[in-house]
């Protein structure tokens, strides 16, 4: 701890979004930074407590005290080698990590926490931009050859670890270009998707191959790929989107989240899509359905597309602005959590359950919603509809962001026979599925979760996979 008075004198600054009326033209990242100084201050205001809870509540577990304290000291290569220990990717998580490590931040008790987030992306950012990060190729290979399916924040972790352990691994995605929902979910005005082709370019650099346009287990077949290879590491991700079959549901202007983000991530580094495939919120008003982060991406994306509305509705009720007694620090606060798309001019809704779609000629002209109340009976909340609140709803396009079930089991997973959990995700004990050599790493196991764990679940399994290889 550099400055031991640094968390009484400095209060926290964090370094805000770009202006609104400026950041709602484009999709540049809405994020700004801070001067080196402004930094090294916040980083001393972490007071090195000595039982770091921030440390314990990331999931990757980072070494936060050492790379403030580091940072303070004008030591960021050293930050940065603290950081890299523990997350291949601290671009990433700097970026759209909700840190549940600040939530945790001891000061966070009676004042407000050190930015650890905002912190960890300025030393990464000061890493590459000072050529601190140069390609680590390793000096000896052990013969062993590792498949990763899918190329999202899982396999990428997966397959650096492996990489570095002197293993060939191979990525199969069967996107055409690599980072899985980085690249395809996350909007770039959350995440600048240079920062994945600078990381992936490392990676090319240090050994690893990747496979685009490649799904395994249509265009490769499971046979070859066990044949082929002497591990297999399944990093494919929770797809498989909620639907809301409603009366109306078959209504033209009824879409998932992601066949709109991914269309504009695809518009953003220059694709065109055909007119007639394209989904845009431009002179739309917009219904989107689930309020939770997809959604506010959902949000955001439609503003910079120019819709006349945007109005994001959700089930449940609408969360407190502080903690309650049973929600105490230094556990996850269920608050209401505003992002920067929701700044961006949206209207939020709370406790409404959609009843049915209506439509005129085919196409969607409104939703019908009903307002619920939760009630506790037997220990269990259940839904209540409030008698005389139905009510219409405007729009020409719904976005339904409801969140994922589980992975597709169609094709690879069921060609290969995994086991399957309660939910639908593929079963695991220790990165282990019931195959031999078939490991399983990220939301395809979790459920769908955060890109913190999916890398931490990436590190898990290649540690396993790589006692399996090398026996
Ligand atoms: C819109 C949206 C916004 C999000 N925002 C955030 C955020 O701000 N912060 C956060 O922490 N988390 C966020 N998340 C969650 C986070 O992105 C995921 O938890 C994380 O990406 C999961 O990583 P993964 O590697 O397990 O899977 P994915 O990122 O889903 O990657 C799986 C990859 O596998 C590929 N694949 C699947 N099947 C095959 C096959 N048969 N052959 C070859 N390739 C295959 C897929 O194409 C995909 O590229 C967001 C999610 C969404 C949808
Ligand atoms: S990865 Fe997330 S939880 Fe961990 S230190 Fe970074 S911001 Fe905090």
């Amino acid at each position: 701890m550099g400055n031991p008075k640094g968390f009484i004198e400095i209060g926290r600054k964090e370094s805000g979004y770009r202006p609104l009326n400026e950041r709602i033209f484009d999709y540049g990242e809405v994020e700004q930074t801070l001067n080196e100084n402004d930094r090294k201050a916040q980083a001393s205001r972490c007071m090195d407590c000595g039982i770091p809870f921030c440390h314990s509540s990331c999931p990757v577990e980072s070494n936060i005290p050492e790379w403030q304290d580091a940072v303070y000291r004008n030591k960021w290569g050293e930050a940065y080698d603290l950081l890299n220990a523990t997350n291949s990717f601290p671009e990433f998580t700097g970026r759209v990590c909700p840190a549940p490590c600040e939530k945790s931040c001891v000061l966070a008790i009676h004042a407000e926490a050190v930015t650890i987030r905002e912190n960890e992306c300025s030393i990464v950012e000061k890493a590459f931009d000072s050529g601190y990060i140069v390609p680590q190729v390793p000096i000896k290979r052990t013969g062993k050859k590792i498949a990763v399916i899918g190329s999202g924040p899982a396999g990428l972790s997966t397959a650096d670890m492996l990489n570095q352990a002197g293993h060939t691994v191979t990525v199969f995605e069967q996107d055409d270009k690599v980072g899985g929902l980085l690249r395809y979910g996350i909007p770039d005005f959350k995440l600048s998707k240079t920062l994945i082709d600078r990381r992936i370019n490392l990676f090319e650099k240090e050994g690893i191959t990747f496979k685009v346009n490649t799904k395994v287990g249509q265009d490769y077949p499971v046979d070859k790929l066990l044949n082929d290879f002497d591990a297999v590491c399944l990093a494919c991700g929770a797809m498989d989107p909620r639907d809301l079959p409603a009366e109306g549901r078959e209504l033209k202007g009824i879409h998932f989240a992601m066949d709109f983000l991914k269309q504009q991530n695809k518009t953003v580094r220059g694709e065109l899509i055909a007119d007639a495939k394209r989904i845009l919120a431009k002179d739309k008003k917009v219904l989107v359905i689930g309020g939770g982060d997809t959604g506010s991406d959902c949000v955001g994306t439609s503003i910079r597309q120019k819709a006349v509305s945007v109005t994001q509705i959700e089930i449940l009720a609408k969360p407190l602005d502080k903690r309650t007694e049973d929600n105490p620090w230094p556990f996850w606060p269920n608050t209401l959590r505003t992002s920067s798309s929701h700044l961006e001019g949206c209207t939020r809704r709370w406790s409404l359950a959609t009843k049915r779609f209506i439509g005129k000629n085919g196409h969607l002209t409104g939703v019908e919603v009903v307002q619920v109340e939760w009630v506790l009976e037997n220990g269990r909340m259940n839904m209540k509809e409030v008698p005389g609140t139905l009510e219409i709803i405007e729009a020409d396009l719904v976005l339904l962001s409801m969140g994922f079930l589980s992975p597709i089991h169609a094709g690879l997973l069921d060609n290969l026979g995994v086991e399957y959990d309660q939910r639908g995700n593929v079963r695991s004990v220790d990165s282990s599925t019931n195959l031999d050599k078939v490991f399983v790493a990220g939301d395809v196991t979790r459920g769908a979760s955060l890109v913190v764990w999916a890398i931490r679940s990436g590190r898990d399994a290649a540690k396993k996979i790589n006692e399996y290889v090398m026996g």
